[in-house]
């Protein structure tokens, strides 16, 4: 058995940073994930690692706006003390152009959005005409509407970043170790260590999960119940890592996106080590463990011909490097947590879907000062009401999302997949009183993100004994 003021499960960048914060604070920490060295399936290591502050806003109301731009004014900093402790971080790029395509009617609006956020947060923006934007190179009749230059966004090499994170822990005396937590150890109600897969004990003042989107065999193991950590939906995203043909160059040296979409994060290039271009990023979001699988040929399908349509068409003559998939963790008001949970001892980081590369620092000191004081990021705490489901208007925007992802059909299997979502909620949607359609109408009672329309959609036809009807 061996003791410790803190346990650390899971050594993604937000563990890893939280073990890292916490040991610089003056804590004894224990970091536990099953490849601590690779970061083995989590979310970081599929990430395209953008530091998206303006680049992720798609209206004016946006949640985690705030909580972005304090985390982008201190990353710089971050970085140089990752370094500081023996860390070895990549360089911060800086720079972001995003293109708004004639295809997509809602991209205009979305730049509109990014363009007033810039402007209340002092950043800076500038419209550029296309033509000016080397290594913006979209197919024919993909020409782009608009784009906004964002030369102060930033972006990293995720891998990169999360190694660095992790040695810099170590540079601080975190004991990092390879294990997979098998349950925590209550006493009484208190949380008070881990169980590892291989029966070791490690016994601990604290416990900080931060274990991405796999909480829930975790708390079930424990004996606790699910919704200590609001962490309720998992969101699936791939992308693809290119190297250029012989002799070509990579498009750009800055990430070239477009603005979030739909139901889908917006897609982007991002140039990461090796002159290769990480090129990314699918979104599919679901309620239930497991369900999601790894990377379908349809999702690497889909970002490889949209990308090269709408960013650089020579991409379909690159090689494919790798693979990317993770699984982003999502609470039901889009904003992380950080700090204590409602049993004692337990504390949970994460939550960032889209952005958890950029906002880990800042999860990081919430938990940093949930222990040192007690007084953790009040906007994420992990106890909060949840948002309040107004399903019909859902509903609608659901079928407005899934009508506008139509108007593009550069993908036919895609397409053909919409159109049958499309002809279903069509169909739930006249007949209110039908099995389907109530256990719709429940699902997004309980989830009411526009996100889980088209795979609650698919859940309440599947429950349903003659399909569609
Ligand atoms: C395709 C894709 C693109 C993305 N693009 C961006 C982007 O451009 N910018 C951005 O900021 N964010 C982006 N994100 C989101 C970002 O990657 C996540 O928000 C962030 O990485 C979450 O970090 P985490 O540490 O909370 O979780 P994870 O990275 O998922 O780490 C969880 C860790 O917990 C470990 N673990 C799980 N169970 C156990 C256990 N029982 N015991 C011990 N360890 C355990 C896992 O091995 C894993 O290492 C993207 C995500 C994806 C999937």
């Amino acid at each position: 058995v061996t003791t410790c003021d803190v346990v650390v499960v899971g050594a993604g960048a937000v563990g890893a940073a939280t073990s890292f914060r916490l040991a610089r604070n003056g804590h004894s920490v224990e970091l536990l994930d099953p490849d601590p060295m690779c970061g083995g399936g989590g979310a970081t290591t599929a990430s395209g690692a953008m530091l998206g502050v303006l680049g992720e806003v798609t209206g004016p109301d946006d949640p985690c706006l705030a909580l972005r731009l304090a985390a982008g004014e201190r990353y710089a900093a971050w970085l140089d003390e990752l370094g500081e402790a023996g860390g070895a971080p990549p360089p911060l790029g800086r720079g972001t152009f995003v293109v708004a395509s004639t295809r997509h009617a809602g991209d205009v609006t979305a730049l509109d959005a990014i363009e007033d956020a810039a402007i209340g947060t002092g950043l800076g923006s500038e419209r550029l005409d296309p033509a000016d934007v080397s290594g913006l190179a979209p197919a024919t009749g993909y020409e782009p509407a608009r784009v906004l230059s964002l030369p102060d966004e930033g972006f990293v090499d995720a891998r990169s970043l999360r190694a660095a994170v992790v040695d810099a822990a170590r540079g601080v005396s975190v004991q990092v170790r390879a294990g997979r937590v098998a349950r925590l150890l209550l006493t009484g109600e208190r949380v008070v260590g881990v169980e590892l897969e291989d029966k070791q004990r490690i016994m601990c003042g604290h416990v900080v999960l931060c274990v991405g989107a796999v909480a829930g065999p975790l708390l079930r193991a424990s004996g606790l119940p699910l919704d200590m950590v609001p962490i309720t939906l998992r969101a699936k995203g791939v992308g693809v890592v290119l190297e250029p043909a012989a002799r070509r160059a990579p498009p750009t040296d800055y990430v070239l996106r477009t603005p979030n979409r739909a139901f889908a994060c917006g897609l982007h290039l991002v140039p990461v080590e090796n002159r290769a271009v990480y090129t990314g990023a699918t979104n599919r979001v679901s309620r239930l463990d497991g369900v999601l699988g790894g990377a379908a040929a349809g999702e690497v399908a889909q970002v490889l011909t949209t990308a090269a349509a709408e960013l650089h068409h020579q991409l379909a003559t690159w090689h494919i490097s790798s693979v990317r998939y993770g699984v982003r963790a999502l609470t039901l008001d889009g904003v992380p947590v950080a700090g204590e949970t409602l049993t004692d001892g337990l504390l949970v980081a994460g939550g960032a879907y889209r952005n958890g590369v950029l906002l880990a620092p800042l999860l990081a000191d919430s938990i940093g000062s949930s222990l040192d004081n007690g007084t953790p990021d009040p906007r994420l705490t992990p106890h909060r009401m949840p948002p309040a489901a107004d399903v019909d208007a859902l509903l609608v925007a659901g079928r407005e999302q899934l009508a506008e992802m139509l108007r593009d059909p550069l993908d036919d299997v895609a397409a053909a997949w919409v159109n049958g979502l499309l002809v279903a909620l069509d169909r739930v949607l006249e007949d209110p009183s039908a099995d389907a359609a109530v256990r719709l109408r429940s699902l997004l009672e309980r989830y009411p993100r526009i996100e889980m329309v088209p795979e609650a959609l698919v859940e309440a036809l599947e429950d349903s004994p003659s399909g569609a009807d």
